[in-house]
């Protein structure tokens, strides 16, 4: 859950540092340090952004071609100068960045200060530092021989980058959970927790792989796991392109991953449909799809957004393919003892492909024998590494915070996947599963054609901005998009929001209807159209302030509604893919002008990568 970056080569290290860590700010941003090695180790740190960072040390001459740091995102001590990483071990030989927890972090500390050594910062860090720092010196090893058996010792998750004062001519990484990924130059290597501060220097990289140290020199990589076995790397090359990581003129990410959406559902049809639009071709599914085909029940497993895709997931595959569906967090599922056979299919959908619990739950799934499938953004991050196969959104990076543009990848990938299976099993015609995939296609202009009206959500937010609850309400394939819209503005605006299925709204919340509760009702024309305006009825009935989202065109709900918001017309199984934008636009125009930091908000960070 933080960003990593480490530099060794030819070139200074400062600006690389300071770069790579403003992209990687979107992970944790807490706090943030750099150290540059030149002789002696040099360590600045500060609590709050990089540009506060970049501030204070633009004017100290930092020089040095090998150095690392760090955006944090605390997980062990509140976040202040002290906490901020790097951490440097008691005698300042060891220097150390860290992402991840180390879980027996107390009683590792408890050892080392029964050996003399003192702490300074309350983080779990430090203790891996000082622990690194006690084995070389009283086992009088080689810094990678101490680094190796301190991560034998430690139990929990890193990805960690550590420098040497006494062998200045290597960087060491290791990863165990948290990801780390390491750029190869010409003499040079990069290390970093995503290809994104790597991507403007070379496009050849190596994921690390769980339990692997690598011992990066200039112009030499050893990779080993940690019972020192040798590990022969993979290259791969990087496709993202920088573009795609800059924010193109858009005062935000979130708002420009919000316009990029036609584009984006555009690259998640690519070469999966059929030019006559009489076929979908998962790729990654082909090998795995006579297992499917049997298959008596479908998992999908996810947390937060993605976990809101998987339930429109869920209305879909039921729907079309006839296969009955659940849908858990990972966090729970992980934890409660679940029923899991040999012929359950797993899917686990995650943007970063990092999360968590969503990685544990597939890994207590694969040891029950299950087949696990994965839907994530991120090529080649661990979720796609565990799965037996999978589906890539290729939404391309997602820097906001808040997630846009990766949820209606995701539901384009559900939705595409519920409609094959539905063909396949036979449940839908030829002439069915044609019309489905024109509509689908029709899907990115239709959100243009959306975002052409901004201006409209500017003017809504503006009269609702100060209002302190909002509520949700959908119906069906809506419902799911509901507690999305709640999440984006709880998410970013602070503003406490709840989504509920429209009929539920009876069952309690409609205790907390006043005339000062905007209420966004996502009511298009659909099978439950005629409930969701007694819905809005009742709402009304209550001077509750009704914002509709409804159908182009639509004059029923303009009589009742104080707003409405109007969507092109569409199938209602692919709706959540044009109701959601309306959403998405509203939560960023209300959050901007509260004065919040949308790409960056409060306490959340992009890739939930503890437990
Ligand atoms: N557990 C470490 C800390 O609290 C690292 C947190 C992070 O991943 O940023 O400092």
């Amino acid at each position: 859950m933080c960003g990593i970056v480490g530099y060794i080569g030819f070139r200074e290290a400062y600006p690389i540092l300071i770069n790579g860590l403003k992209r990687l700010e979107y992970r944790g941003y807490d706090s943030a340090g750099i150290a540059v090695m030149n002789g002696t180790t040099n360590i600045y740190k500060h609590k709050g952004k990089v540009a506060e960072l970049e501030e204070t040390t633009r004017t100290k001459n930092i020089h040095g071609t090998i150095g690392m740091g760090h955006t944090r995102w605390a997980t062990h001590g509140v976040p202040n100068d002290i906490n901020a990483h790097p951490h440097s071990s008691q005698h300042a030989i060891f220097t150390v960045i860290h992402n991840g927890i180390i879980e027996n972090y107390a009683k590792l500390k408890e050892k080392l200060e029964a050996r003399g050594y003192k702490f300074v910062s309350d983080t779990d860090t430090e203790v891996l530092a000082n622990l690194i720092e006690y084995i070389y010196i009283k086992g009088e090893v080689s810094a990678e021989i101490a680094v190796r058996l301190a991560l034998a010792k430690v139990v929990g998750a890193y990805g960690i980058v550590i420098m040497c004062q006494n062998e200045p001519e290597q960087l060491i990484a290791a990863r165990k959970g948290s990801p780390l990924v390491i750029g190869i130059g010409n003499n040079e290597y990069f290390v970093a927790s995503d290809a994104t501060p790597i991507v403007e220097y070379t496009n050849s990289v190596i994921y690390l792989n769980n339990d692997n140290i690598a011992v990066i020199k200039r112009n030499e990589l050893t990779l080993k796991t940690i019972e020192n076995l040798q590990v022969t790397p993979t290259v791969h090359k990087l496709t993202m392109d920088i573009d795609a990581i800059e924010k193109n003129g858009f005062e935000h990410f979130m708002l420009k991953e919000i316009f990029e959406q036609p584009r984006s559902i555009n690259d998640t049809f690519r070469g999966r449909i059929s030019p006559l639009l009489d076929e979908i071709r998962l790729g990654g599914l082909m090998d795995i799809l006579p297992k499917i085909d049997q298959a008596k029940r479908i998992i999908i497993i996810a947390c937060g957004t993605s976990w809101h895709a998987g339930l429109v997931g869920e209305y879909l595959i039921e729907e079309f393919a006839r296969i009955p569906v659940e849908v858990e967090y990972g966090s729970e599922f992980r934890y409660r003892n679940p029923i899991i056979n040999k012929d359950d299919i797993i899917i686990a959908i995650s943007q970063s492909g990092e999360t968590a619990d969503t990685l544990a739950a597939i890994s207590l799934a694969k040891s029950k024998g299950a087949t696990v499938l994965g839907i994530c953004n991120v090529v080649g991050s661990s979720i796609p590494r565990e799965t037996h196969a999978g589906v890539y959104t290729h939404a391309g990076p997602e820097i906001g915070v808040a997630s846009t543009k990766a949820f209606t990848a995701q539901v384009t990938v559900l939705t595409m996947f519920a409609f094959m299976m539905g063909h396949r099993k036979k449940l839908i015609s030829n002439q069915q599963y044609k019309q489905l995939i024109t509509d689908l296609v029709a899907i990115p202009q239709k959100i243009e054609h959306i975002l052409e009206m901004h201006q409209e959500y500017k003017r809504i937010a503006e009269l609702y901005k100060d209002a302190t609850n909002f509520l949700y309400l959908g119906r069906g394939y809506l419902f799911p998009v509901a507690l999305e819209g709640a999440l984006k503005l709880k998410e970013i605006s602070y503003i406490h929001a709840e989504g509920y299925p429209a009929a539920e709204m009876k069952h309690g919340p409609i205790a907390l209807i006043d005339n000062k509760m905007p209420v966004v009702v996502i009511a298009t024309r659909d099978k439950s159209y005629e409930k969701i305006c007694s819905n809005i009825q009742e709402v009304k009935a209550r001077k509750g302030i009704v914002i509709a989202i409804v159908t182009e065109g639509d004059t029923v709900i303009k009589q009742m509604a104080d707003h409405v918001l109007e969507v092109p017309a569409t199938n209602e199984a692919i709706a959540p893919l044009t109701t959601v934008v309306p959403l998405q636009l509203l939560s960023y125009y209300i959050a901007v002008m509260r004065g919040c930091n949308v790409d960056q908000p409060r306490n959340l960070a992009k890739s939930v990568t503890v437990e």
